[in-house]
């Protein structure tokens, strides 16, 4: 459907919704292909036993980090996907600040994870499916919405959702089943 003001010529306002939805769909395949790079990392995750999620850091695109769960692996409670790719990040730029960068994470990020991204000043995150118990952006906490924060973060999910939430969704269920039959 075209939208024109009253007087618009239509064609003038056909090109001009053209080239708009061009630009909403080259920036929704950017979003997504870096998302598939999270997944990517999720994947090598559930490879280790480890519950599958993955993230990428973005500067100026390019990827300029990457990090999976590996909180079995490492016995850290800080080994988060969030954590390993901030720490990766800030030793490639030599810096704690992380100004300009994107992060994209399989799953919304956890109290933990959310602090150490607006500590370190990442301007957008984009995450793929909600986590309605731990999920610290929208889910159980608002985060925007805290007062006196010094640095506020953009905000956007659904990236990928479904393949982002499926793929955790079938490690548990793969794990409840092999407990049954153990
Ligand atoms: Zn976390």
């Amino acid at each position: 459907m075209v939208n024109y003001e009253p007087g618009q010529d239509r064609n003038v306002a056909a090109l001009s919704n053209l080239v708009m939805c061009d630009g909403f769909c080259k920036m929704k395949n950017i979003k997504e292909r870096y998302m598939r790079l999270a997944l990517k990392e999720a994947k090598k995750a559930e490879l280790l036993d480890e519950v599958p999620i993955g993230c990428v850091i973005v500067k100026d695109n390019k990827v300029i980090s990457r990090g999976f769960n590996k909180r079995e692996l490492k016995k850290d409670v800080t080994s988060h996907a969030e954590i390993e790719a901030i720490r990766r990040a800030s030793k490639k730029l030599g810096d704690w600040q992380l100004i300009d960068c994107d992060l994209y994470v399989t799953i919304e990020p956890c109290l933990m994870c959310t602090g150490a991204i607006i500590q370190s000043r990442i301007k957008n995150v984009y995450y793929g499916s909600e986590d309605s118990k731990g999920g610290a952006l929208v889910s159980s906490l608002n985060i925007n919405e805290a007062k006196n924060l010094n640095h506020h973060i953009n905000i956007e999910g659904g990236i990928l959702k479904d393949e982002c939430s499926n793929i955790v969704k079938q490690y548990f269920a793969k794990k409840r089943k092999n407990k049954t039959l153990g």
